[in-house]
């Protein structure tokens, strides 16, 4: 064998249980790791203080300092992948190319454009399933067509995850074949033209270091999952998702520790981590969703009313319903939402104001650090009753019973509201009916503190079903 190959790093910043990473060091004996920022992917970013970017610096900079105690090295460049991985692939002499496949429709086109430049150089392009645990067509329905109702999905997947078993692949048993060299020092964020951001101040460590101090926590509480994980001011879930979206930790080794688990948090959680793989093959043998196109296409021209004014304040956190602001400041702020409330916020925004659910996906694609395209879709037209297996259109969520049960004393709201910390376990989900009340006695002033409620949900939900019922 005398083979140079590339491991192109993507979604798999990695050097454990990394399936493409694996192939390419068992059948290599020079293997060079490569991470492009490509250009066409960071000139959508909006916000120069994306919080994706210094994660993902962050998590190179621990993966460059593992290869360089190994002798080898990261060569990280920014441009065109087009272009460059075509170049290193002349300038290492490599014979080889080796990926991990991505789901989403640029990234397909991207690699398959790659591939075949490559193959006209006589380079091969190998690809590995890596960032779910089972992919495209691989669990079908008994009449071979893909699942578009999660729970029969479900059931067949686990079928077949115990079935099967999950093994892990381990890179370090051919760590010699890194090939040693040294490359240049990792850009810096201003190189990238990106900006420091408040990464710091949350509890979000980057690399795979960051993952696995964070699994070690949840661990700690798994077992309280399916109680725990409904209540955002309680620490019941695991926060993995940016984990999951970078592939700093792997799918396979989250799935055999929930497997291995033996209690109901565990199997709970292990079934958040197959609605993962679900929305994946959705993307996979749906290509319309990529297309920004509602999946039931009935509702694909629902008459939304848009009101841009109140887009705003959804998005600023001022829509005088605490519950929803202070979620879309916990994103403002942070970067993440918690899965109760953003199931809270896309209800409200396209039932209650009556709002384009692409709209809230476009806003959650632009700020959440964990944003994945399939997940975030999914969720979108699951709230939005336009996806496969989503709410029925006539179930519309009441922002104050939802804050009532899953916030009860407002310490979430209270966090991210302070202006509201006067107001009791009663009055803070909704302020303003309690303010009429006794405006002289209220402990804050609505319209000064904090606004006045932009709808009357009970007016919203009429006309939402009404909406509905039009197109239905
Ligand atoms: C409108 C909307 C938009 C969403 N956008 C995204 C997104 O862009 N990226 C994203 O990763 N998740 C998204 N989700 C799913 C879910 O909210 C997050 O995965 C979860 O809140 C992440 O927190 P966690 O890691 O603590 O989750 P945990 O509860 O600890 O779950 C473990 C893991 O399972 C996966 N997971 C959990 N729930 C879902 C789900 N419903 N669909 C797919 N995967 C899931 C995630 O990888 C998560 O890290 C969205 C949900 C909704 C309703």
């Amino acid at each position: 064998m005398n083979k140079n190959s590339i491991i192109w790093l993507r979604r798999d910043l990695r050097l454990y249980d990394n399936a493409a990473l694996f192939h390419a060091l068992k059948d290599s004996n020079q293997v060079f790791p490569v991470f492009i920022f490509d250009i066409k992917i960071l000139s959508e970013l909006k916000n120069k203080k994306d919080r994706r970017i210094e994660f993902i610096l962050r998590s190179l900079d621990e993966i460059k300092k593992s290869l360089n105690e190994k002798g080898s090295d990261l060569i990280v460049e920014m441009g065109d992948p087009e272009s460059l991985i075509p170049k290193l692939i002349t300038e290492y002499k490599c014979k080889s190319l080796y990926i991990n496949r991505d789901y989403e429709k640029y990234a397909k086109d991207r690699d398959n454009t790659i591939s075949e430049i490559l193959s006209n150089k006589e380079v091969t392009t190998l690809r590995f399933k890596d960032q779910v645990l089972f992919e495209n067509n691989e669990i079908l329905t008994q009449s071979n067509n893909p699942y578009t109702v999660f729970t029969p999905y479900k059931n067949n997947h686990l079928k077949r995850l115990n079935e099967q078993g999950i093994d892990l692949y381990n890179c370090e048993n051919h760590k010699d074949s890194f090939a040693k060299f040294a490359h240049k020092a990792l850009p810096t964020l201003e190189d990238l033209t990106f900006e420091k951001t408040n990464l710091d101040d949350l509890d979000l460590p980057a690399g795979t270091s960051g993952g696995k101090e964070l699994l070690k926590k949840f661990c700690n509480n798994i077992k309280n999952y399916s109680t725990n994980r409904n209540f955002p001011a309680v620490r019941g879930v695991s926060y993995l998702s940016v984990h999951n979206r970078f592939g700093t930790l792997s799918i396979r080794h989250l799935a055999k520790l929930a497997i291995e688990t033996d209690n109901d948090g565990a199997s709970t959680w292990l079934s958040e981590l197959i609605w993962r793989d679900f929305y994946f093959q959705i993307i996979a043998n749906f290509p319309q969703v990529s297309e920004k196109k509602s999946f039931k296409s009935q509702f694909e021209n629902l008459p939304f009313e848009n009101d841009e004014n109140k887009f705003e304040a959804w998005k600023n956190g001022l829509t005088g319903f605490p519950i929803i602001d202070a979620a879309m400041r916990q994103i403002n702020q942070t970067g993440y939402m918690h899965n109760r409330l953003r199931m809270i916020v896309s209800s409200f925004l396209v039932k209650d104001l009556l709002i384009d659910w692409r709209w809230g996906e476009q806003y959650f694609e632009d700020n959440l650090i964990d944003f994945d395209f399939s997940a975030n879709n999914g969720g979108w037209q699951w709230a939005a009753s336009t996806g496969c297996d989503s709410q029925p259109y006539f179930r519309i969520f009441n922002p104050v019973l939802q804050s009532e049960k899953f916030d009860r004393d407002g310490v979430f709201i209270k966090k991210y509201i302070p202006q509201l910390a006067p107001l009791s376990s009663k009055e803070i989900h909704q302020p303003w009916v309690y303010f009429e009340k006794d405006k002289d006695t209220f402990p804050i002033k609505l319209g000064i503190d904090y606004p006045f409620p932009i709808v009357d949900h009970k007016i919203q939900r009429d006309k939402a079903l009404s909406m509905y019922k039009a197109c239905k």
